[in-house]
């Protein structure tokens, strides 16, 4: 079992988010089962091992244009280049079965074979057509131009894609264009999902007195469809030991990935340690960050052997979408045997001063836009409290302060990362 080294709590200490972040890594193996699915089905699947081209593609050299196919060796360098124009049109998805003579041209459309001693094609627009002849300039063309070569996109037998791959629409068209229909990929990952907290209603309940609505676990259901992962959701469940047990023990056997919402803030953390501590090893975090404090992660045993991971998150809405993509998704993916995939980040310089001071990460809610001098700018939106999930809603990027980083002055560039595909 993954060892997460001494503890830093019992040194008092804070954990800088690289060395959670790493634990995280260094704990975790990646699901191995497979599944054979149909090619249209795969999408935000991960491949499981090399796809090796079958054949080249194109399978013939082809031409790049619309335009008339010659042989590059008859290109003039000083003078125009005029050429016969012979047999019909070669269009795609025909073969040429006469052949082109020295001195000769054929017409030909974009993706056609090209004939047999062929190697250059002049698009359209750059040459005059007239009483069966091609002219062209010299100098607008180099022999071999505009000539798509037999496997200059995927050689036959060379792997097309690497095993970890996750499938987007590029993928599933490179693997359509190799007239293989079926993948092997890994199966999904399943994670379980549940909020904790007895202040918490679910939508259709009405809000008694001191009550809120369950929030988290429909951000974090948006997160996670985005990953393309198994969702099970198991509700909410009250700070009730038993409750949480049996919660618990289904998410473990039901499984890969057990993410909670709630219940590991200082207050909260003695009953909830109590019962995690029975079921598996995990470490409790102080992580230094804002927002985002409290967190939880290790593994929990079912029977049989069984393994889940658990990741609790802070309860506070912002804090538990902010830890979930800083700690969360990147190991998910990792688990679901992706190759990594970091979270898409841009520098942007910020029309104000930000107010940090070094020992801790920050993720500050903020709105980037396009800078009048070119480049990107980002201002923080106003108030930045954990709970206030309006500030999420608000702001289109977070600004990514690192743990050395201190205070930031009007015009410094900082990192953002874009919620656009992310939230
Ligand atoms: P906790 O981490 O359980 O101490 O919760 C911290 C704060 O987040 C409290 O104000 C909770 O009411 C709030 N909170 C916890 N879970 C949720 C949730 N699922 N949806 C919205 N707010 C929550
Ligand atoms: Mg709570």
């Amino acid at each position: 079992m993954a060892e997460l080294g001494p503890s830093p709590l019992a040194a008092g200490n804070e954990l800088p988010v690289a060395v959670a972040r790493q634990a995280i890594a260094d704990a975790l193996r990646p699901i191995t089962e497979r599944e054979t699915v149909p090619l249209l089905t795969a999408l935000g699947r991960v491949l499981a091992e090399d796809v090796v081209s079958p054949i080249d593609v194109p399978a013939h050299d082809n031409s790049a244009m619309d335009g008339y196919a010659f042989r590059g060796a008859e290109l003039c360098t000083d003078s125009p280049t005029s050429l016969v124009v012979t047999g019909p049109t070669v269009l795609a998805g025909m073969l040429l079965d006469q052949p082109v003579q020295p001195g000769q041209c054929v017409r030909i459309m974009t993706g056609a074979v090209m004939p047999a001693g062929l190697d250059t094609v002049v698009p359209q627009e750059l040459c005059q057509v007239a009483e069966g002849r091609v002219s062209l300039a010299a100098g607008v063309l180099r022999a071999g131009e505009n000539r798509r070569k037999q496997g200059e996109d995927l050689a036959r037998g060379k792997p097309a894609l690497t095993a970890g791959r996750l499938l987007g629409p590029a993928e599933l068209g490179l693997v359509a264009s190799l007239g293989i229909a079926e993948l092997r990929v890994l199966r999904r990952l399943r994670v379980a999902l549940f909020s904790t907290g007895n202040e918490l209603r679910t939508l259709g309940q009405p809000l008694d007195e001191g009550c809120i609505y369950d929030s988290n676990r429909y951000s974090l259901m948006g997160a996670l469809a985005r990953l393309g992962v198994e969702v099970i959701d198991l509700g909410l469940v009250p700070d009730d030991p038993a409750r949480l047990a049996a919660t618990l023990d289904e998410a473990i056997a039901r499984a890969d990935v057990v993410l909670t919402s709630g219940g590991v803030s200082v207050g909260d953390a003695d009953h909830t340690k109590d019962l995690l501590a029975s079921r598996g090893e995990v470490a409790f975090w102080k992580v230094a960050m804002r927002p985002g404090r409290p967190f939880a992660f290790g593994p929990l045993h079912g029977g049989s052997a069984k393994t889940a991971w658990l990741f609790a998150l802070p309860g506070n809405p912002v804090a538990a979408l902010v830890t979930y993509y800083v700690f969360a998704r990147d190991a998910l993916l990792a688990l679901a045997g992706a190759q990594p995939r970091p979270l898409p980040s841009l520098k942007a310089r910020s029309v104000a001063a930000i107010r940090k001071r070094p020992g801790r990460s920050e993720f500050q809610r903020a709105i980037v836009s396009p800078a009048a001098e070119g480049g990107w700018e980002v201002r923080l939106t106003g108030a930045q409290g954990a709970g206030i999930l309006r500030s999420m809603t608000e702001a289109n990027a977070l600004v990514v302060l690192g743990h050395e980083q201190g205070s930031v002055a009007v015009g410094d560039e900082v990192s953002v990362w874009l919620f656009e595909g992310l939230v």
